[in-house]
């Protein structure tokens, strides 16, 4: 499928108007970034695993009526996406303890929380994404009371579905950040699940084990983050088992 111009490159994605008016194409690039991009490297094959990843957890969403901008894969590194207004604001739901949760809190990674808590980061990244109460975002007109009931109860019940789904594969779902956008369909508006869902965006530990199978491999010099994205994809059977993402070629001289 033809891509059109491009009309935004994120750290880990770009994304190019699409063949239909409301359509997009998102490219899933091998780019890895943490701590606002101060650490990058390129991450062979990262993409493709995003890519595939997402697209399972996108299309069981909708198989449970969980609305999301997903339409199809187009290969390995692109998805048509339909197009929406992105609501400025990460929205990251919490299971356990980990990461700037218990940096901030001082509360034990790990640490098994009584209930889903929910936290919103304004997306900026000139900022660091920095975390903001549902004070701020009324304040600031960021999302209106209507936006945070429905974005509220989008976060839980994908919350449920992946919680769910990674239980199942031996792998407990500590943490994710989502994005979610408005789409119009004629005078009514609604929100979408935007963006991705891939091992980028969640902290996923094996239940047994403890390893981590998340963007933390990368963040904290663990291993390898493209090994530990495929024992995702092949628990999921999102890979077929002995089979390696796509990689770049190696040049021999
Ligand atoms: P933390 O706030 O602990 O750094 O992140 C909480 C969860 O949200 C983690 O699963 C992390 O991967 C995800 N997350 C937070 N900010 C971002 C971001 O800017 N990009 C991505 N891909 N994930 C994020």
């Amino acid at each position: 499928m033809a891509r059109g111009k491009k009309i935004y490159e994120g750290k880990a994605k770009t994304l190019y108007e699409g063949p239909e008016p409301g359509t997009l194409i998102q490219y899933f690039k091998d780019d890895a970034t943490a701590f606002n991009a101060v650490k990058k490297d390129v991450i062979d094959g990262k993409g493709v695993l995003n890519n595939l990843l997402s697209e399972y957890f996108m299309v069981g969403l909708t198989s449970i009526g969980v609305p999301t901008h997903f339409l199809k894969r187009l290969n390995m590194r692109e998805q048509l996406v339909r197009s929406c207004e992105i609501i400025p604001l990460e929205i990251i739901v919490r299971n356990v303890a980990a990461g700037s949760m218990s940096t901030r809190l001082g509360i034990e990674e790990g640490t098994q929380l009584p209930r889903p808590i929910i936290e919103y980061c304004l997306k900026d990244d000139k900022l660091g994404d920095p975390l903001v109460s549902e004070e701020h975002i009324a304040a600031f007109g960021w999302a209106s009371q209507q936006d945070m009931d429905d974005i509220l109860s989008l976060a839980l019940r994908v919350n449920d579905f992946l919680a769910g789904v990674m239980y199942g594969v031996g792998i407990k779902l500590v943490d994710f950040k989502i994005e979610i956008g408005r789409v119009y369909d004629g005078d009514f508006q609604r929100l979408i699940i935007a963006d991705e869902i891939s091992p980028d965006s969640c902290r996923l530990w094996d239940i047994e084990t403890g390893q981590k199978l998340d963007k933390d491999v990368f963040r904290r010099d663990l291993g390898s983050l493209t090994d530990a994205y495929t024992e995702v994809a092949k628990r999921l059977g999102v890979m077929p088992k002995n089979q390696h993402p796509v990689t770049k070629p190696t040049l021999i001289n």
